[in-house]
């Protein structure tokens, strides 16, 4: 145990301080300032060690927190990596991007503000990194045997690097140019510089990893075509449909999908320009009355990227009530609760507003959105409605979806579909075609990082039983497990 006076001596929780608003708002890097080393030392001492710690049983990767706490206490920076690595391929995309469900299930949550279980992570991956401990991991043995990855995202990557370390012959295969999925083209900089993506990829290809980049199975090579030349394949190809809404004016210039704002503004981070011969689809929110439906993940990126476009007003409309500051009783420890999050990009800047149905769009005689009509929600048998009579209109001249994800594109691949619209598939993660394995948010729906990387993990362990007969590589969730 780190410090079994720690939980009473230090009973705040610290965090390293996120750079000034002002200034973060001129760039896209990200807005932590370094940590200090004794603040981390202090909160990881105020891990109890639990007899049952339910922050492990909180995190679908069945981190092994308090060991790792207790590591840093100590100052025994190797010990933490090793314990870190064992259970996660990638903390450095959880230990910046993941909501941390630990934390929210962390015993010490009932009565004081939980540890800062994540803040420990990233610290390690990061000290790690620094100090040369993270390096290849060759496989010893090669069985000759070869598996297909399709999509490059946290999932694919997960189940690549596990597969390629049990000495199976993998390649990703990926229609965008560059690797990284969601973690590259949909969460800005500012949330996870892509640096930490190339520098995972880096050890990838050290151990063997191969990689195809612009090929869409499915398109450029058929599934079937693949499935001859692999001994498995698994399709971890993400939700990427994104909901829509049928109302008037939605054919107007300037509504468009979050993802289609998103994509070509990190292209633009990323170096490649704007404009004819770059990226031919990037919308700059300079100026612009921005209006955000959705007030999830994807809504606080919008709201973080236009504000530092410099948008003249940015509005997030989200048509529930506004959600407790705390815990409600509907949502008790250690349950992940609904409350009112506060991400980095919420401190930014631009307003929110809750109980707000879109009725309708309004548009001037060249096609280009002016306004949003919107009107105060209200509950009828369980539904929820727009109240007559509270209608009024916002100026917005670009208005972003972020409505959330349908499933995946389903008609590329030709797999069959379950009924929550994602792919079908069993308890070992088969799909509707044998030696076809389906993982992460193609197979689960629109979820989280550390889901992702979780079900790469066990989808692994599941094609290498399938290829050699048995497994020793650990399987943390079954495809249909779910949060507490
Ligand atoms: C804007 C946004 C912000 C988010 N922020 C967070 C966050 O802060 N924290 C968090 O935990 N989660 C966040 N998420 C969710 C998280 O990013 C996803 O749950 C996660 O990336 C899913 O991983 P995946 O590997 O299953 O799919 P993806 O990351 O979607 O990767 C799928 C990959 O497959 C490729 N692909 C698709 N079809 C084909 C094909 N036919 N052939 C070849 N390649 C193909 C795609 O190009 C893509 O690269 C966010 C999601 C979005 C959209
Ligand atoms: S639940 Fe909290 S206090 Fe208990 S072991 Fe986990 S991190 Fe430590």
């Amino acid at each position: 145990m780190a410090d079994p006076h720690g939980f009473l001596t230090t009973d705040q929780r610290e965090l390293p301080r996120r750079r000034p608003v002002p200034i973060r708002l001129m760039d896209y890097r990200e807005v932590y300032e370094a940590g200090d080393p004794e603040q981390l030392r202090r909160q990881a001492s105020r891990c109890m060690d639990c007899g049952v710690p339910f922050c492990h049983q909180g995190c679908p990767l069945g981190n092994l927190i308090p060991e790792f706490n207790d590591a840093m206490y100590r100052g025994e920076l190797p010990r933490a990596v090793e314990l870190l690595h064992a259970t996660n391929n990638f903390p450095e995309f959880t230990g910046r991007a993941c909501p941390a469900p630990c934390e929210n299930a962390c015993v010490l949550g009932i009565n004081q503000p939980a540890v800062t279980i994540k803040q420990v992570e990233v610290s390690i991956v990061d000290q790690g990194f620094a100090a040369g401990l993270i390096q290849p991991m060759i496989p010893e043995r090669i069985t000759g045997q070869t598996v297909a990855v399709i999509g490059s995202g946290p999932t694919g990557l997960a189940a690549a690097q596990q597969l390629t370390r049990a000495g199976h012959t993998v390649v990703v295969h990926e229609r965008d140019d560059r690797l990284g999925g969601l973690l590259r083209y949909g969460i800005p900089d500012f949330k996870l510089e892509k640096q930490h993506i190339d520098r995972r990829l880096d050890q990838m290809r050290a151990e063997g990893t191969r990689f195809k980049t612009s090929v869409e199975i499915g398109r450029d090579i058929s599934l079937e075509d693949l499935q001859s030349s692999f001994d498995a394949v698994i399709v971890c190809t993400g939700a990427t449909v994104p909901r829509d809404m049928t109302i008037a004016g939605r054919e107007l210039r300037g509504v468009e999908f979050a993802m289609d704002y998103l994509v070509p503004s990190n292209r633009v981070q990323a170096g490649e320009q704007p404009g004819p011969g770059g990226v031919e689809s990037h919308i700059d929110a300079q100026g612009k009355h921005v209006v955000i439906i959705g007030g999830g993940d994807t809504g606080a990126d919008c709201l973080g990227t236009a504000l530092r476009q410099t948008a003249a007003s940015v509005t997030t409309l989200a048509i529930g009530a506004q959600p407790p500051i705390d815990r409600s009783e509907a949502d008790p420890w250690p349950t992940v609760p609904r409350i009112f999050e506060v991400q980095s990009s919420h401190e930014e800047g631009g307003t929110r507003r809750y109980l707000a149905s879109t009725t309708g769009f309004a548009g001037d005689e060249q096609g280009r959105v002016v306004g949003i009509d919107v009107a105060e929600t209200q509950f009828l048998d369980g539904r929820r409605v727009p109240t007559p009579g509270t209608e009024h209109r916002l100026d917005a001249d670009l208005v972003l979806l972020a409505l959330g994800f349908s499933g995946p594109e389903s008609d590329v691949l030709g797999l069959d579909v379950s009924d929550s619209g994602a792919f079908a598939r069993d308890e070992s993660y088969v799909g509707s075609t044998p030696g076809v394995f389906i993982a992460g948010d193609a197979g689960r729906g629109q979820s989280l990082i550390v889901w992702a990387i979780a079900e790469g993990r066990s989808v692994a362990a599941e094609v290498d039983r399938f290829l050699t007969g048995s497994t020793r590589l650990p399987a943390p969730v079954g495809p249909h497990d779910r949060s507490f």
